[in-house]
């Protein structure tokens, strides 16, 4: 696959270009050009520039709001409320983190839930700034009926992804994001896409077994939960945690989106907010520090997430590459627009 390396301003300035074409205000674009630019960076990259077509079609097609004006409320001490107002789920996220940590802070635990919104992307964007503000993270969401629940026959959750941060004294946080399918439905499309089978039996193929071909997986759309049976029961919990505690759109619901033609979906998403300061032992930080110490070095094993930090490391330094091809399209659609 022929690629050109792009530098991370180039690659920002690229999705901004496209997402104001395609005629988002000013701040949401900047919110979503940063996490397009940030997905690059870190990975997951199925969440970086290949999504710039999506979200224009989104807007194209009238199912998302470009011009999205979201409003929070803080409807109990430790409760705040959102309402997405049909944009992408980033822009309320970013609006609502100063006052979740505030809340956090004095409360010791506060939970910020919101429907109306469209799919937030990496979730690990929205777990990492609250645990560089010293809080632990619990961010969860709901999207697209795709996985089969253990034991069944059709798609009852989305890939629904659930992700943890912590503070880390002395270094960066913890932060691990993963969905609750054997593999990203985002992935599966990018192997699709790039012509490769997936590294491992993602779902379900033609003949109802399964299959590594994405293209199957694709056409069935089935996939399986990582870990059988306690995936199948992380989907559940993330369901209710996010669309039903939010009041969002269910996974199984999606009658609208098809209507629009559109990839992307909309759910309810959940970010849970503790302050281990307020939690009575003096010596948090120490205990962090010390299970990190007993994974990493521990064979082959590392702390879940730090994958990111040397990929961040080596972006920042050399830039990004993508796939030639993917990038004439952009170009060809930031000149369209
Ligand atoms: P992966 O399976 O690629 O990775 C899951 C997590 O495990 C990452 O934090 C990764 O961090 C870590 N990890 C990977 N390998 C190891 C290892 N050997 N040891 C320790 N930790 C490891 O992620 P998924 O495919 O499940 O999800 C991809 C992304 O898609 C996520 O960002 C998720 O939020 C997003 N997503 C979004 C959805 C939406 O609707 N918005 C739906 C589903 C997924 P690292 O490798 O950096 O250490």
């Amino acid at each position: 696959m022929e690629t050109t390396t792009l530098t991370l301003d180039e690659v920002r300035s690229l999705a901004k270009a496209i997402l104001t074409g395609a005629g988002m205000n000013d701040a949401g674009s900047d919110v979503l050009a940063d996490l397009v630019c940030k997905s690059e960076r870190d990975g997951p990259r199925s969440h970086g520039l290949r999504m710039l077509p999506v979200y224009a079609q989104s807007f194209d097609s009238g199912y998302a709001n470009p011009d999205a004006q979201p409003k929070i409320e803080q409807i109990a001490p430790g409760v705040l409320r959102g309402d997405g107002d049909n944009g992408y789920y980033q822009i309320i996220g970013a609006k609502a983190r100063a006052q979740l940590i505030d809340m956090a802070r004095s409360n010791g635990i506060a939970a910020f839930s919101c429907a109306n919104t469209h799919h937030l992307g990496a979730l690990r964007f929205d777990t990492e700034p609250l645990a560089e503000a010293g809080l632990v993270a619990l961010g969860v969401v709901n999207s697209l009926s795709m996985v089969v629940p253990h034991g069944g026959n059709k798609p009852v959750f989305g890939t629904n992804p659930m992700s943890f941060a912590c503070p880390r004294e002395g270094q960066a946080p913890i932060v691990w994001d993963q969905a609750s399918s054997v593999i990203a439905l985002m992935d599966v499309r990018m192997a699709a896409a790039e012509g490769h089978d997936l590294p491992l039996a993602g779902g379900l193929g033609l003949d109802g077994q399964p299959t590594q071909d994405p293209n199957e997986i694709l056409e069935t759309k089935s996939l399986l939960p990582f870990g059988a049976h306690k995936g199948s029961a992380i989907a559940l919990l993330i369901e209710i945690l996010g669309a039903a505690l939010a009041g969002g759109t269910l996974s199984v619901d999606n009658a609208e989106r098809e209507a629009h033609g559109a990839l992307n979906v909309k759910g309810g998403a959940t970010l849970i907010a503790i302050d281990p300061s307020k939690f009575g032992n003096a010596t948090f930080n120490e205990y962090v520090n010390r299970i990190c110490a007993e994974i990493d070095g521990n064979g082959e094993a590392r702390v879940p997430g730090d994958g990111r930090l040397n990929k961040r490391a080596s972006a920042v330094a050399d830039g990004v590459t993508v796939s030639t091809e993917l990038l004439s399209q952009l170009r060809d659609l930031a000149g369209a627009s």
